[in-house]
């Protein structure tokens, strides 16, 4: 048997990034992988400003305080001041430039108006030199990098173009995954179960997973538990796709026909991983025609059961993705926890134990650890990585992987 970290590593050993890149509108480009590192146009921001409504001064004024300026300028946000001249004040405010001269900003709770007089005001304190200024370039520089290669675009790096002056970006295409799904036992939502049946949910978690990682998704559907079938689907699977995803199907009974389809059709390795859910796991690759230079499109096989299927996904599968699509690909996040749960049947195998975060900064557990029962994945914010013939006692610092760091 493999460990979760061999198998992870034997993963990223043969995923590639992708090699096009396309020129997107910034506004299009959220869940896309930046391609190439970009620069800013411009100064961000573009000139020294202030951040409060107040008076710019120059500090040589104000050393003691109480000291009365002449308010000689009046400076909103987009407009620009002219050199402030020794004993005089600028009246501005939040975003404004702050004009030559002025080294400082007082902000107006700090100041007090003069009786009778409006152009003249009084500055309660001495400002400390540079006070209140938004420096020119203190975010970003022009010429020099704004957001590097390979990450992966949110909200905030959308902003971050925008403040960069940027229309467009260069980003990965977006990788391409087909799934299907095993089993005479399946049936949609929406049609009657069969006698000895149950519906589908491996294809709406995987391909939900799929396409939070910004991938597409093609869904080929329920394949029936026999070698032509599976054959059939494989090869029009490869076509167009860089991954096939699949569940079930991949142990070595006599229903269970991933294994010798993927190798009639290109080649393929049959993991034991030792990991609870999800023992079993396929990974190869099948032939895109006979011609050998047509390539592949990567093969993995996942466990039928809801669980195991989702966890062995964002543990193995995910990794893969995030590689073929140039992002970073390294360790799963995870915080250490306490654990507010006994455990103590351990397993020889590495568990993955769905949990829940509570209002008193603990984990706790899911009552039915089963591989069959989804709705512990729906119920928890995450898992507990707990090791081999390891008990968990309440109080134990455990490793927690959140859910939400997995799906994106
Ligand atoms: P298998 O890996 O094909 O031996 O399936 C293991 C278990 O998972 C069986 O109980 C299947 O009925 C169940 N299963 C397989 N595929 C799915 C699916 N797509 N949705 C729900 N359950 C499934
Ligand atoms: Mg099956």
């Amino acid at each position: 048997m493999l460990t979760a970290q061999q198998a992870l590593d034997h993963l990223l050993s043969h995923a590639k990034p992708v090699a096009e890149i396309e020129s997107v509108p910034m506004q299009a480009t959220l869940g896309r992988v930046l391609a190439e590192s970009v620069n800013s146009l411009v100064d961000v921001p573009p000139l020294d400003n202030t951040s409060m409504d107040g008076y710019a001064v120059r500090t040589a004024d104000t050393q003691n305080p109480g000291s009365v300026l002449k308010i000689a300028q009046r400076i909103p946000a987009g407009s620009v001041g002219t050199e402030l001249q020794a004993g005089t004040a600028a009246r501005i405010f939040t975003g404004a430039p702050v004009p030559p001269g002025a080294d400082a900003v007082v902000m107006q709770e700090d100041c007090s108006n003069l009786e009778g007089s409006t152009d003249q005001v009084q500055v309660n304190i001495a400002p400390a030199f540079g006070q209140w200024i938004r420096r020119r370039g203190e975010d970003l520089t022009a010429g020099k990098t704004a957001l590097t290669a390979g990450t992966f675009l949110r909200p905030q790096e959308l902003g971050v173009a925008a403040s960069a002056g940027l229309t467009h970006l260069n980003v990965k295409r977006r990788v391409k995954v087909a799934a299907f799904f095993t089993g005479d036992e399946l049936s949609l939502p929406g049609e009657p179960l069969k006698p000895g049946g149950i519906y589908n949910s491996n294809r709406d978690t995987l391909l939900a997973c799929i396409k939070a990682l910004g991938c597409d998704a093609t869904d080929l559907g329920i394949v029936p538990d026999r070698l032509d079938a599976t054959r059939a689907a494989l090869r029009q699977a490869s076509q167009d796709h860089d991954l096939i995803i699949t569940s079930g199907g991949v142990s070595v009974g006599e229903e269970d026909h991933i294994k010798p389809a993927v190798t009639a059709e290109g080649r393929l390795d049959l993991w034991q991983i030792a990991i609870k859910p999800g023992k079993p796991l396929a990974f190869g690759a099948v032939r895109k025609s006979e011609q050998a230079n047509d390539g592949e499109a990567w093969f993995i096989g996942l466990p039928g059961n809801p669980v195991s299927s989702f966890v062995t996904f964002l543990l193995f599968v995910r990794p893969f993705i995030l590689k073929l699509q140039g992002r970073e690909a390294n360790q799963t996040q995870s915080y250490l926890m306490r654990a507010d749960f006994d455990w103590l049947k351990a397993d020889r195998r590495n568990e993955f134990l769905r949990v829940k975060l509570n209002n008193n900064g603990g984990l706790d557990l899911f009552p039915n650890q089963s591989s069959g029962v989804l709705t512990s994945a729906s119920w928890g914010d995450g898992l507990v990585d707990c090791p081999p013939n390891q008990p968990i006692k309440v109080g134990d610092l455990v490793k927690y992987i959140p859910f939400d760091a997995l799906l994106k």
